[in-house]
């Protein structure tokens, strides 16, 4: 830590207690199977600030903590922290800076939602869960190289376009947008979860798609009535050091 930050005690206080979740979250990644060696990582925005805390490049998940976790601006400069930031802290960033809504994001490579990635193929609204949570489809997003905004940029593109909080991005993996970190790594979960189980249905046979008005009814009733009032999730939406901040929809 540094001994004079531009910002005042509040946003210091908000950045510790959002190292401390952001590595936290880290081990439901390795406790989800979603992640393998280094591969992955989560980011939080830091409330009241242009910041964002996220993880350090190749630091095993292991030796994760609140100190190893990375401090830095909305262009992916860091300014606090002894390792260098993810190689995703650029499009992180990116996201950040043209979605204000989100407050958390999450990367994996988790096997099943990857596959269909690497197919380059949504994956359809055949379940009431998918429904209620991701509001239809899995959408895929562009290839993108890694190294400039391109990522970052076919996120925010293809999230703009869809409810879902998920994007596929092509040959690569997946990314998750949430209003805090915690919702974005329920995301991550839950897309890799119905990722296996639509897989298996396709291998017994087709499944059904949802009608467009069945799943407009699922994902109205589920991001209004179901949970608690003025929460955009459910109880996996745990207290966060973000900003509680309410899920925009694109129209
Ligand atoms: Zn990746």
């Amino acid at each position: 830590m540094t001994a004079a930050q531009p910002w005042g005690q509040a946003v210091q206080d908000a950045i510790t207690a959002l190292r401390r979740e952001v590595a936290d979250l880290h081990r439901e990644l390795v406790r989800y199977g979603l992640v393998a060696w280094t591969a992955g990582n989560i980011s939080g925005r830091v409330p009241g600030a242009d910041l964002m805390v996220i993880k350090p490049s190749g630091v095993p998940y292991e030796d994760l903590t609140a100190e190893t976790m990375v401090l830095t601006d909305l262009d992916g400069r860091v300014l606090e922290g002894d390792w260098a930031a993810s190689s995703d802290a650029a499009a992180h960033a990116y996201v950040y800076r043209h979605l204000p809504w989100v407050g958390g994001q999450v990367h994996t490579h988790s096997p099943y939602a990857t596959a269909w990635a690497a197919r380059r193929e949504p994956i359809p609204c055949v379940l009431t869960m998918m429904a209620d949570e991701f509001g239809g489809p899995v959408p895929v997003g562009p290839f993108a190289l890694i190294g400039d905004d391109s990522i970052g940029r076919g996120v925010v593109e293809t999230l703009t376009g869809s409810r879902s909080r998920a994007v596929l991005m092509a040959s690569h993996g997946v990314f998750t947008a949430g209003t805090s970190p915690v919702s974005a790594v329920k995301t991550a979960v839950l897309v890799e979860d119905v990722a296996r189980t639509v897989h298996l249905a396709c291998q017994l046979g087709r499944p059904v798609e949802l009608s467009q008005a069945d799943v407009d009814h699922l994902f109205e009733r589920y991001q209004t009535v179901y949970g608690q009032p003025g929460r955009a999730t459910t109880i996996l939406d745990a207290p966060s050091s973000a900003k509680p901040l309410q899920r925009k929809e694109p129209q």
